[in-house]
């Protein structure tokens, strides 16, 4: 039997009478039950997608889910199926959990300054997806990026000079108007949407794991843009 939050994703419920509570209370009951195997079978790419963007609704709408976690951990601890990933900042203003308002098993997190992808993070997605069934990818960038920031003014320090090496090739392909500073806040947003643009090319064109799956219509990669002064992410393309 399909799960009560096939609601989110018309999908076709079995066993469940959609009148029997209110609408809240059933979008809560929805969003509060662990993923199985079963269910994310059930689920699209597109109603992967859907789930994350309703979450993202009622975190702008100030209305979280208030979910069971030791509930949750315990309906999760013989194993996981989680239905999306998002590839995000570790910028302490976006955490995917709460700004998708997803719970434990919902979804995999991969987390990175500046939201880039090398090897290891290619890898975890081929995890994620291919071995763990995950539908779909969101590459998460954010404005005001650090890490953006970094690459512009071609920051040295430490490890960080490597890592930020990652991000030239957004800084290089993305359209300058005035001068090429961190200060440029048009360029820094520019820079920013160019890295998510670049970065979900690359998952496909670096792993052909993931480029197979999305082929098949078995996989979702979207792009999106977290706004940090107003909450509100959108969906690029
Ligand atoms: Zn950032």
């Amino acid at each position: 039997m399909l799960s009560r939050r096939a609601f989110c994703c018309g999908l076709p419920v079995a066993g469940f009478a959609a009148t029997a509570i209110p609408t809240i209370a059933r979008a809560e009951v929805e969003a509060c039950e662990a993923f199985t195997t079963d269910l994310q079978k059930a689920q699209t790419p597109d109603d992967a997608i859907a789930m994350l963007k309703s979450g993202h609704e009622r975190f702008l709408a100030g209305k979280p889910v208030n979910c069971d976690m030791m509930k949750l951990v315990h309906a999760t601890e013989g194993g996981q199926a989680p239905f999306a990933c998002v590839i995000g900042c570790i910028d302490s203003r976006v955490p995917p959990e709460l700004v998708f308002d997803q719970q434990i098993g919902d979804i995999f997190t991969a987390r990175v300054a500046g939201n880039f992808v090398n090897t290891d993070i290619l890898g975890s997605m081929e995890f994620a997806t291919k071995v763990a069934g995950a539908k779909a990818i969101v590459v998460l960038g954010h404005s005001s990026c650090g890490a953006i920031k970094g690459a512009i003014d071609d920051v040295k320090l430490g490890n960080l000079t490597a890592m930020l090496a990652n991000l030239q090739p957004a800084v290089a392909a993305a359209p300058l108007e005035g001068e090429k500073s961190s200060k440029n806040a048009d360029f820094v947003q520019k820079v920013a949407d160019t890295n998510v643009m670049l970065t979900v090319e690359k998952l496909t064109k670096d792993s052909a794991v993931l480029k197979e799956l999305v082929d098949a219509g078995a996989l979702k990669i979207v792009g999106a843009m977290h706004d940090i002064h107003t909450g509100k992410v959108t969906f690029l393309g």
